[in-house]
């Protein structure tokens, strides 16, 4: 079995480890244009800040190590067609310039996803940075050092994590988001406020409802100012993090796609070619709470995708379970998660929704500290199911939305979650779990609701 492999950051690297593992016999080729493999994007805000020392820290494998495991890599190399009928790719050796021709069994697509770039004018000049792979972080880390003000458009949880390195680091932060919150696809207002104070107690100016119209450069061709719909900042460095598009114009016209350009794949992970699999953020993933596709690009998705690939790559084994887009966010001393749906886009999905939000201490006053926990429960309307959940302390209690996540992958009710089996013990928590607590309050509204019918 040949296996052709294009792209090789988080999806690609679990794909080929483990087919190395699962079919040793199969010869396994990964084309990647870049001159590194896994790189974490995630860490790039914590180098800023300082947390992460070396850019060389944030990786998790090589190409080495991969050649080790009996994997051919053609590093800097470029796929630029596929040919899905006669199983064929042509490839550019970037160094060479030399174009050669491939042929698959099978091809992986690994080819993730690119930052969106908005066609606003000026948005070439130089110092408007992207964070997505290593040589990215490393010209934000170069160019920050000489930065007076820092402007970060896009006010998702890449762009949040940006924001809070960038004033550590002493730098004048303005934020930049056209949305009137803060973190609106993961959290609702109740949480999104508290973040928006924070951020401006520690000084990070804040520009919500406000649109990027221009760019400004000075005579070097530098960036100078942002010009909004409602201001005017000054800006010697600029940030865009304003979402990320899935690599696909190779397969446009030629397999299924949402309309943005991911990859519809299968349980076992086939795109509409039986013989190309897909995975990471060139994909869309089944977003169990509404039940349909979805984009929800995470370096989570894309390494259960890849493994997946690997397990399915010779036939249907395993099963994708979907996802719930569980995501957390440290902001200072404030911990914060969430799954699945918030209230605010329950619309967008068609879901009619009701929700409890539970706002008190996370273990018994008798311990010496008692920190609040703020904790918000989506469900269903009509059939009480889970459909979401967000959670805010300044004590880490992030976990209870992988325990959430599991509930909703499960199409539990809060029903079910009222009466799930939590431990107790004063360090951790009350004799009734938060989240067994917000579920039986919730049961309590249906009730009332019930009685009043
Ligand atoms: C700043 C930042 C912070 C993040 N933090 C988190 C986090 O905390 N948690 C989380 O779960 N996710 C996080 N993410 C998202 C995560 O990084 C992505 O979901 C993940 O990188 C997706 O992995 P992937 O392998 O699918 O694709 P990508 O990382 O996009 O990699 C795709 C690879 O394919 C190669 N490629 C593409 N086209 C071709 C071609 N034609 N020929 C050859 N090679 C090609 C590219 O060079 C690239 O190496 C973060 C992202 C960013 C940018």
């Amino acid at each position: 079995m040949r296996v052709l492999v294009i792209g090789c950051t988080h999806a690609g690297t679990a794909a080929v480890k483990n087919m190395k593992k699962l079919h040793p016999d199969a010869e396994v080729i990964v084309y990647e244009r870049n001159d590194n493999v896994s790189f974490l994007s995630c860490g790039i805000a914590l180098h800023v800040g300082g947390v992460v020392k070396q850019a060389d820290d944030l990786f998790y494998s090589s190409p080495e190590e991969l050649k080790k495991l009996g994997v051919t890599m053609k590093m800097k190399h470029e796929v630029l067609d596929i040919d899905t009928d006669a199983k064929k790719v042509q490839v550019r050796d970037i160094e060479s310039d030399m174009i050669m021709e491939d042929s698959f069994d099978k091809l992986v697509m690994a080819t993730g996803s690119s930052p969106i770039i908005p066609p606003i004018t000026g948005v070439g000049l130089q110092n408007i940075q992207l964070a997505k792979n290593y040589h990215q972080a490393k010209e934000i880390i170069q160019k920050a050092e000489k930065a007076t003000n820092i402007a970060v458009i896009g006010a998702g949880y890449i762009g949040v994590e940006l924001v809070e390195a960038f004033e550590a680091y002493g730098k004048h932060v303005t934020f930049i988001e056209g949305a009137d919150r803060v973190l609106n696809k993961y959290l609702d207002t109740q949480f999104t406020e508290i973040v928006e104070q924070e951020l401006s107690e520690h000084g990070v100016k804040l520009a919500l409802n406000e649109t990027v119209e221009q760019f400004v450069g000075d005579a070097e061709g530098r960036v100078q100012k942002v010009i909004t719909s409602e201001a005017t900042y000054e800006a010697d460095l600029v940030l865009l993090c304003v979402g990320f598009k899935p690599q696909t114009d190779l397969l446009k016209g030629k397999l299924d796609m949402l309309p943005n350009g991911a990859l519809i794949v299968n349980d076992y992970m086939q795109t509409s070619h039986p013989d190309i699999y897909g995975a990471g953020d060139s994909c869309a993933v089944f977003y169990n709470p509404a039940k349909t596709h979805a984009y929800i690009p995470l370096a989570t998705n894309a390494v259960r995708m890849g493994t997946l690939v690997a397990q399915n790559i010779a036939g249907p084994k395993i099963k994708y379970r979907g996802t719930q887009g569980t995501s957390g966010l440290k902001l200072y001393d404030l911990n914060m998660a969430s799954t699945g749906i918030t209230e605010a886009n329950a619309f967008f999905f068609g879901l009619n929704v009701k929700t409890i939000t539970i706002d008190e201490a996370y273990r018994p006053d008798f311990m010496p500290t008692a920190e609040n926990v703020k904790l918000k429960l989506v469900y269903e309307a009509e059939t009480l199911r889970l459909v979401g959940a967000q959670i805010l302390s300044k004590v880490d209690l992030t976990q209870a939305m992988n325990t959430l996540s599991a509930c909703i992958q499960q199409n539990m009710t809060i029903e079910d979650l009222a009466f799930v089996d939590f431990f107790f013990q004063p360090h951790y928590n009350q004799p009734w779990n938060y989240l067994n607590k917000a579920a039986l309050q919730a049961l309590e509204q249906e009730r009332d609701v019930a009685v009043l019918v």
